[in-house]
């Protein structure tokens, strides 16, 4: 596995396996990697020639008040699981590679973005589809992994590669889950032993409303109480947001119908959390419904 830390290194790299006619698949992520960051970087094994990871902590996707410095870091670890799962290039640049000075130029989301985390973490991501636009610059991959755990990253992402008409397949990985169906997340070693005893409850929110659709239940407003009430009689969590709309355009519907993402968002004392799931119905709505 190469390690690099330099933009113009990187440049280099990939062009010659670009006349080398190989595909790159390309991860980015925050690194402190674990099974979700994995099942990313094993899809793009899978499916390319080259298999490039990024570990980088994007200070630009961070709000004033949240968790830039305290995001849990560990190269070694990370550069590890890296190389046990057939990494080829490990590119792990400094803050200052990648921001020297202050921008002149910052994209912005003008869609997908007044929703959810949107709402709640505001410039979030404009910092990520800033980043991503510098990586896949910098990468130039034929492919590009995002978890569905982040669902409206990828809708963005999603966006970003459209609008901007970056030669990438955006290539979505299902969420990977604890045993109790906690969603793996770098920030979950800030939870407290109670907290992270509460938190399966999330998914088994999101299950239950799953089953309710199944049942044959429409309302998006019932499903968002379904889910509200047992996050909150199972846990002392604070609840961000509980949305239900359609995906990927990520437009609040009154009426489920087509592809709907389910999704929530909670605070506990020392870490929020996300989860979602997506629900395939029929497209249209039928008057006999
Ligand atoms: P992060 O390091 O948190 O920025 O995540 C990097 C990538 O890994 C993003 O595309 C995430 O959506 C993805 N990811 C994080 N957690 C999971 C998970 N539990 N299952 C699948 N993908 C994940």
């Amino acid at each position: 596995m190469i390690i690099v830390d330099r933009i113009s290194e990187m440049q280099a790299l990939m062009r010659q396996y670009h006349r080398e006619g190989k595909t790159i698949g390309f991860v980015p992520t925050m690194g402190y990697l674990h099974e979700g960051h994995a099942a990313l970087i094993d899809r793009a094994r899978q499916e390319n020639d080259i298999v490039v990871l990024s570990v980088f902590v994007n200070p630009l996707q961070f709000g004033p008040n949240e968790d830039f410095a305290r995001y849990p870091r560990d190269f070694e670890r990370d550069r590890h699981i890296a190389e046990q799962h057939g990494v080829d290039v490990l590119f792990h640049p400094e803050a200052g590679e990648m921001y020297p000075g202050p921008l002149t130029v910052q994209v912005v989301v003008k869609a997908r973005m007044d929703v959810l985390c949107g709402r709640s973490r505001p410039g979030h991501f404009d910092g990520v589809a800033t980043v991503l636009t510098k990586l896949f610059h910098i990468v130039m991959p034929d492919r590009a992994y995002f978890g569905l755990k982040d669902a409206q990253q990828v809708a963005v992402v999603d966006g970003l590669i459209r609008d901007f008409n970056f030669p990438i397949e955006l290539v979505p990985v299902p969420t990977v889950r604890e045993a109790d169906g906690l969603a793996k997340s770098s920030r979950n070693v800030y939870l407290s032993p109670q907290e992270r005893e509460e938190a399966p409850a999330l998914y088994q929110a999101l299950r239950a409303a799953a089953a309710a659709v199944d049942g044959g239940e429409r309302s998006a407003d019932a499903i968002r109480r379904l889910v509200k009430e047992h996050i909150e009689a199972h846990t002392h969590a604070e609840i961000d947001y509980v949305e239900v709309c359609s995906y990927p355009d990520l437009a609040p519907l009154e009426t489920l119908h087509g592809t709907v993402l389910v999704a929530v968002a909670v605070r506990f004392a020392s870490a929020r959390l996300i989860d979602n799931i997506i629900l395939e119905l029929p497209k249209a709505h039928r008057q006999e419904d």
